[in-house]
């Protein structure tokens, strides 16, 4: 099914207006005699672009709102080829840095990473030069791949079809979007994984799909896991951010992985009222994985409870992570403890009212991806085994 055919009908008549010339597009884009750059699609975002008279385009990002404090500057926008010929862009980005180094795409799907000689970052990291001769467009660029909402309903729509899933929605988004619930049986043990509270966070969003795919999978090991935990997975938490290219919150101006406790938000209150219809059919909570993405230089790290915080099954992370390095020995992750009491982030909530080991499952921004392909299926089986022997 095309991108196309599967937009919401309000943005489908926002096209067909703006093509018709019958209304202003909401969007921000601008054009020189050679290009035209926009951001009309899911994902898509700047703040504002103009452009200057030697035909640079001069593309300001912004966060979402004013309340945004960790610097993520997401940007996405495609560029349509009037006359070939070399695009130049300058990013700006007064408030944060250049994080991320952009990634480039011909359809939209299918991602590379620009090259080293197109990019330069000045040294105060507060503007990013573009550099790229375009003989056809269009040509996406983004600060990460672009998953958007159509990315999740794709990959639901094919795990529903798995007998032992079924698929369900907990809730809406400040904008009306649906939260999805991917879910097995009815077991007495309960494993939770989260993605996408952070919009701009892809690479946590590639891990978490490999790693369900390695518990869903037809292996021995897989089997006997899923005899015994029930999955619970809630892969996008946060799509208004995702659809808006938000750099960290919702549309309810909050950073969705600061709200757990307090539960201002309607994502984060549809979980809870998940988790009080887990409490009530006695599905107990086992392990919590919670997956992000973030500027590292190394390709993984983990957020865990400190050593005096017990959780059960005990020393979790301590055994699946032994077990990780002995079949990975050249694969370096960090282990990062940090104490829960008080932290409203997932991790420090599902310590505190369950008591179990909770993690932030962080990957590097720019992890290499054939890595991260690689190595998340290793994770995901030494998760199960580990768990597979606690009591
Ligand atoms: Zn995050």
């Amino acid at each position: 099914m095309s991108a196309q055919l599967r937009m919401p009908l309000f943005a489908a008549l926002a096209l067909l207006l703006a093509a018709a010339g019958g209304a202003d597009d909401a969007s921000p884009r601008c054009a020189s005699t050679r290009f035209r750059i926009d951001t009309s699609f899911d994902s898509g975002a700047f703040d504002k672009c103009t452009v200057r008279r030697d035909g640079t385009f001069e593309i300001t990002i912004r966060p979402e709102d004013r309340k945004v404090v960790v610097e993520q500057p997401w940007f996405a926008f495609r560029v349509s080829v009037l006359r070939p010929g070399e695009l130049k862009v300058q990013l700006r980005i007064p408030d944060g840095y250049a994080r991320y180094w952009p990634k480039l795409s011909s359809n939209g799907t299918d991602w590379t990473r620009a090259a080293d000689t197109a990019v330069t970052i000045s040294a105060a990291k507060k503007t990013m030069d573009i550099a790229l001769t375009l003989d056809d467009g269009p040509v996406w660029i983004a600060a990460q791949e672009l998953l958007p909402g159509s990315w999740y309903d794709d990959w639901l729509a094919e795990l529903a079809n798995d007998d032992e899933l079924s698929v369900t929605v907990i809730g809406q988004s400040v904008e009306g979007r649906p939260i999805s619930l991917l879910k097995t049986g009815n077991k007495a043990e309960t494993v939770i994984l989260l993605g996408r509270q952070h919009p701009a966070e892809i690479p946590g969003a590639m891990a978490l799909r490999d790693f369900l795919a390695t518990l869903l999978a037809d292996t021995e090991l897989a089997r006997q896991f899923r005899a015994r935990f029930n999955l619970l997975i809630i892969p996008l938490l946060n799509p208004d951010g995702v659809a808006n290219g938000h750099w960290r919150h919702n549309s309810g101006r909050t950073d969705l992985n600061r709200d757990w406790g307090q539960f201002t938000q309607p994502e984060t209150q549809a979980v809870a009222k998940l988790l009080t219809s887990v409490d009530a059919l006695q599905m107990r909570p086992r392990l919590m994985l919670d997956f992000h993405a973030t500027n590292l230089t190394r390709s993984l790290l983990f957020y865990t409870q400190t050593a005096d915080e017990l959780t059960d099954p005990a020393e979790f992370d301590m055994h699946w992570f032994a077990a990780v390095r002995e079949r990975l020995p050249g694969f370096e992750f960090e282990h990062r403890p940090g104490p829960s009491d008080e932290n409203p982030n997932t991790k420090g909530y599902f310590f505190r009212r369950y008591g179990i080991p909770a993690f932030t499952y962080e990957l590097g921004d720019e992890a290499d991806r054939a890595e991260l392909h690689a190595t998340t299926p290793v994770l995901a089986e030494e998760m199960m085994r580990a768990l597979l022997r606690a009591d």
